[in-house]
């Protein structure tokens, strides 16, 4: 199958959060299960030579290469994308992203017909490419080069929805007729990812869980009515994990490499991080890791409300991360009263993250919502148990047999879970065995990959319908 991917990220050549994982990892899949590959995205600031091998093709189209032959075109425009931040700065989101975003969705679609790509799928992502399926059911509706052309879009975190005022319609190019309850318009304003939800054939998502979350009301950000109306074209597929950067065995931020046949290094891991948090080494008293965004989407209200009473029990706790200041504050409190049990960091750190991946018996993830999440896949291939409440990627992916979960979201039935762990962790025969399990979990990309074949497959179908 021809796969354009149209993505605003895109790992390794810029990246704000877990999109530009999915776009930079799948491609390489798919083109290892031999499709046919290309990525279309801006040119940013920092996507630049020596750093990247760059080659024009037209006065304002340049490309690099990834994997073996995956070509991944750039568009330029030095006014929209020659600046440091991809979507905004200090003050806030860039005013003209309405302009940007909408100017690259309709040249990415161009290109494809200029470099006589005739692509069976367009796979886009979030707000920032959904325009480029709404353009090809309008503009494009009757421009035979894309006659054959489905598209696919993936929603990564239904919360950023691209959201712009009605003044700013008239930038689009389109009929006001598409200004409307059924399409574009989102309580008086404009919102870019119901476009991509209206107009894409196939709408995913990066769990089966929160596939079916976003569809209700608690879930989908007011989006979940005309999700539901398209209930049948809505899927989901959880993301892979990068195993070359997450494995104990190679990994170059650890005190000691081990493996499941030899856990050996995961105890001096675990000395090395205590000795690195300034906590009294333990060995019968279980470490507790966090590496999390400090926000309430990933858990932090019923954790704050928690917390003292959870530094109170028999555990070690070591939290890395950056987000709300009232979250700061809390913990920093809870780091003077306690400081032989609490460890913060308050910092992105990835060798720190790793250091905590490896060290810990258990992760903590008691996020509120999760899309997907990294860090369980993460702490699975480490040994390290995790901890969350049943919620999208976490719901599909931990279970009563892999680690510890809780269905009800507040700080009674957090604290109660960790007991049960702490009650766990004291058998050590058994925990061993939890261990072992845990790190032959296998979520590598070539199954969602394979999955997302599979996908385009149906929309195929959709055309022959
Ligand atoms: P989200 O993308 O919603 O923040 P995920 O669990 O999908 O959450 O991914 C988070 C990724 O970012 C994980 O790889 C995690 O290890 C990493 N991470 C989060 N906070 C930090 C931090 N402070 N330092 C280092 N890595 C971090």
């Amino acid at each position: 199958m021809k796969i354009a991917i149209c993505a605003s990220e895109v790992v390794p050549f810029a990246k704000t959060g877990g999109l530009a994982d999915v776009t930079g990892a799948l491609p390489l899949e798919l083109e290892s299960l031999n499709q046919e590959v290309i990525i279309i995205m801006p040119r940013y600031k920092a996507i630049q030579e020596p750093k990247f091998d760059i080659w024009r093709l037209k006065p304002d189209v340049s490309y690099s290469v990834i994997g073996k032959n995956i070509k991944v075109y750039f568009i330029e425009d030095d006014a929209y994308f020659n600046r440091d931040g991809l979507y905004g700065d200090k003050a806030g989101d860039y005013k003209d992203n309405l302009d940007r975003f909408s100017y690259y969705s309709r040249r990415a679609l161009e290109l494809l017909k200029e470099i006589n790509f005739s692509a069976d799928i367009i796979h886009c992502h979030d707000w920032q490419s959904a325009l480029a399926p709404v353009y090809l059911k309008t503009l494009y509706i009757d421009n035979p080069f894309y006659k054959n052309t489905r598209t696919i879009f993936t929603i990564h975190n239904i919360g950023y929805q691209g959201l712009f005022s009605q003044e700013e319609f008239p930038k689009l190019g389109l009929d006001w007729k598409f200004f409307n309850m059924e399409t574009l318009e989102f309580y008086g304003k404009i919102n870019l990812l119901k476009g991509g939800i209206v107009f894409s054939d196939i709408i995913n998502t990066v769990s089966p869980t929160y596939a079916k979350e976003i569809q209700t009301k608690e879930f989908g950000y007011g989006l979940e009515g005309i999700l539901t109306k398209r209930k049948n074209d809505v899927f989901g597929i959880l993301n892979g994990l990068d195993y070359s950067i997450w494995n104990p065995e190679t990994d170059k931020y650890i005190a000691k490499n081990f493996s499941k046949k030899d856990l050996g290094g995961k105890a001096k891991d675990r000395e090395d991080l205590e000795s690195i948090c300034n906590l009294p080494e333990k060995k019968d008293v279980p470490l507790i890791g966090i590496v999390s965004r400090l926000a309430e989407q990933k858990g932090f209200d019923i954790l704050a409300q928690g917390i003292d009473t959870i530094c109170r029990m028999n555990l070690h706790l070591v939290i890395l991360g950056t987000g709300d200041l009232k979250y700061h504050l809390i913990m920093q409190d809870m780091v003077k009263k306690y400081p032989k049990v609490i460890s913060l960091h308050l910092k992105f750190d990835d060798a720190l993250a790793h250091k905590i991946y490896a060290g810990s018996d258990i992760f903590l993830m008691p996020s509120r919502y999760e899309p997907c999440g990294l860090g369980q896949l993460i702490a699975f291939r480490y040994g390290t148990i995790p901890l969350v409440f049943k919620t999208g990627g976490l719901a599909d992916t931990v279970n009563k047999e892999n680690g510890f979960v809780f269905d009800k979201y507040n700080a009674q039935e957090l604290i109660k879970t960790i007991d049960k762990a702490l009650s766990a962790f004291a058998d050590k025969k058994k925990w061993q065995q939890l261990v072992a399990k845990a790190m032959e979990l296998d979520f590598s990309w070539e199954g969602s990959a394979k999955k997302y074949i599979e996908l385009y497959a149906k929309n195929n179908l959709r055309l022959n319908r």
